[in-house]
């Protein structure tokens, strides 16, 4: 079979940045991929989208679709693909497909059809959830023995392939074992070990969701472990550890320990601005939602840019306001066709009104000449001034060219004009409502209580989320609402959310920092 090729590629125990750079690769080229439950959603992002997705998912012992099923399932959409011209097929599997993955018994059926296939291995839960629990499965002086375990056996039939005496011999010198599928069976492995000689003090850890947002931990001994799992209500799918490592976590937990693990947290910005935000979130442990409520359009009117742009030479001073400002002037610009890029720019001085706004100024190779250190129009007026004077320009008859958004805030174009100078506003974008898709979902999250933040960067996205919510905006009352400053508050205010924590400082990282210190006061719930 030329031209087909079947990848069973390791996805990884759940954080999805824990797929390897090979994984990630093949999923990118694959025009199938094959995937189940424990595969991470978030690996769609890597897939191609006419890529062609085909769930086998099996949810522990309700089997939706069986092994044979899905051998057969492989070798049918490789021979597909060859007869298509060829193609590759990614067979994408919680964890390591050869580590309790059934991923031996796929290659046989592959080898058996003809079918090339190469294997990519994955981080294994049964590592990658301890660790993430601040247990090390192997720990010097502690533990010089891990052994991987199926938990998923009947403890109880006669002829168990688990050698229980030899588990309990390593076990009894510090051995670590590490049973996966063995939530049901917990009781009974627990008992087995003791009953085989294994200290029922020896201390017991469970990880579920192991590498997730969704980590919970508890660590007991053989003799509890059964049940205070029970009182917790504690469930697959878990790792199951034995051993004196297990002792360890209290001193080296972490994942837990960040400062917003655990936390839902709402994002309202633009798709386009939210990344800076999120990922800052997200690097303190919370759970990210975004929610654009705000997307970006056309303006009604390009006439007053195109004008500006015939005659870009003439400005002393182009001021950008916004990210989206600086795509949407570059992306009109390149319509005029030939040398109708940053060189346009050559005679002007370039201005940024913050740090994000000047990085995607550098992305089009404009390194700005003034860049504020603070958001407000005057701020933005004091450092064209500073810097007009030391470009030894004259603002009072500069000529001053502001591409934004259609309707915006008219400080700084007044203080220039004030000023003497020659504005120039004209407008590049405009910001609209997006569809209102995901509304309910939202709603029914917030309504659940699985929220625990909502975040508001300007009044805009206030405003813009409470006319998306129409009449269900009480749902907001469900989480804590967190804004960015006054004028923000104020517009929460005005439609009666008066219990809102604002940001001590007006900027990304000072909302940030208010959400950290809530949560450090047991303010949200
Ligand atoms: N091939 C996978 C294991 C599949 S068997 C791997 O290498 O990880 C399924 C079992 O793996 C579950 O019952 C559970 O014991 C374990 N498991 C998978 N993902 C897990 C996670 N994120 N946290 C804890 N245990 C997990």
């Amino acid at each position: 079979m030329s031209g087909v090729c079947v990848y069973l590629v390791g996805a990884g125990p759940g954080d999805p940045e824990l797929l390897t750079l090979r994984g990630a690769r093949l999923l990118e080229q694959a025009d199938v991929v094959v995937y189940d439950y424990l595969a991470n959603s978030a690996l769609a992002s890597h897939v191609k989208p006419d890529a062609r997705m085909i769930y086998v998912g099996k949810k522990g012992f309700t089997q939706h679709v069986t092994q044979d099923e899905i051998n057969e399932l492989l070798v049918h959409e490789a021979r597909a693909l060859e007869a298509a011209g060829g193609g590759s097929l990614v067979r994408l599997k919680g964890g390591d497909p050869f580590v309790f993955g059934r991923g031996g018994e796929e290659v046989l059926a592959l080898r058996e059809a003809g079918i090339p296939f190469e294997v990519v291995p994955g981080i294994t839960s049964g590592i990658a959830a301890p660790a993430y629990a601040g247990i090390p499965v192997t720990h010097r002086g502690v533990a010089s023995s891990v052994t991987f375990i199926t938990g998923h056996e009947d403890p109880t039939k006669n002829a168990s392939a688990i050698d229980w005496p030899a588990l309990a011999r390593l076990a009894q010198v510090g051995g670590t074992l590490c049973f996966y599928m063995g939530m049901r069976n917990l009781e009974l492995i627990a008992q087995r070990l003791v009953e085989n000689g294994v200290s029922a003090e020896t201390p017991a850890a469970l990880v579920r969701w192991g590498t997730t947002n969704a980590q919970q931990t508890l660590v007991a001994t053989l003799a509890d472990v059964a049940q205070r799992a029970q009182e917790a209500g504690f469930g697959a799918p878990a790792i199951i550890l034995v051993g004196p490592v297990a002792g360890l976590r209290e001193r080296m937990s972490w994942f837990e320990e960040r400062p917003l693990f655990g936390q839902t947290v709402v994002v309202t910005r633009s798709r386009s601005q939210a990344s800076v935000f999120s990922d800052r979130l997200r690097a303190l442990g919370a759970d990210v939602v975004e929610f654009p409520t705000i997307a970006f359009a056309e303006p009604d009117d390009f006439a007053p840019l195109d004008a500006a742009l015939q005659r870009i030479e003439s400005y002393d001073w182009v001021v950008f306001t916004s990210v989206n400002g600086v795509d949407a002037f570059f992306a009109r610009l390149a319509l005029y066709g030939g040398r109708c890029d940053a060189r346009a720019l050559a005679d002007a001085y370039v201005a940024a009104i913050g740090p994000a706004t000047a990085k995607r100024l550098e992305a089009y190779g404009i390194r700005p000449d003034a860049v504020p250190g603070e958001y407000r129009g005057e701020a933005v007026f004091d450092a064209l001034a500073e810097a007009s004077a030391e470009f030894g320009l004259n603002l009072e008859d500069a000529r001053v060219l502001i591409p934004r958004a259609q309707v915006a805030r008219e400080a700084l174009p007044a203080l220039l004009e004030r000023a003497g100078a020659q504005v120039d506003v004209v407008a590049a974008y405009k910001t609209v409502l997006p569809p209102a898709e995901g509304v309910d979902t939202l709603v029914t999250r917030l309504k659940a209580g699985e929220v625990d933040a909502v975040t508001f960067t300007s009044s805009s996205t206030a405003r813009n989320l409470l006319e998306l919510l129409g009449e269900n905006r009480d749902a907001l009352n469900c989480a804590r609402l967190f804004s960015i400053g006054p004028i923000t508050t104020a517009t929460l205010a005005k439609a009666g959310f008066t219990d809102v924590v604002e940001a001590t400082e007006y900027t990304i990282p000072g909302l940030v920092d208010a959400l950290v210190a809530e949560r450090l006061e047991g303010g949200s719930r």
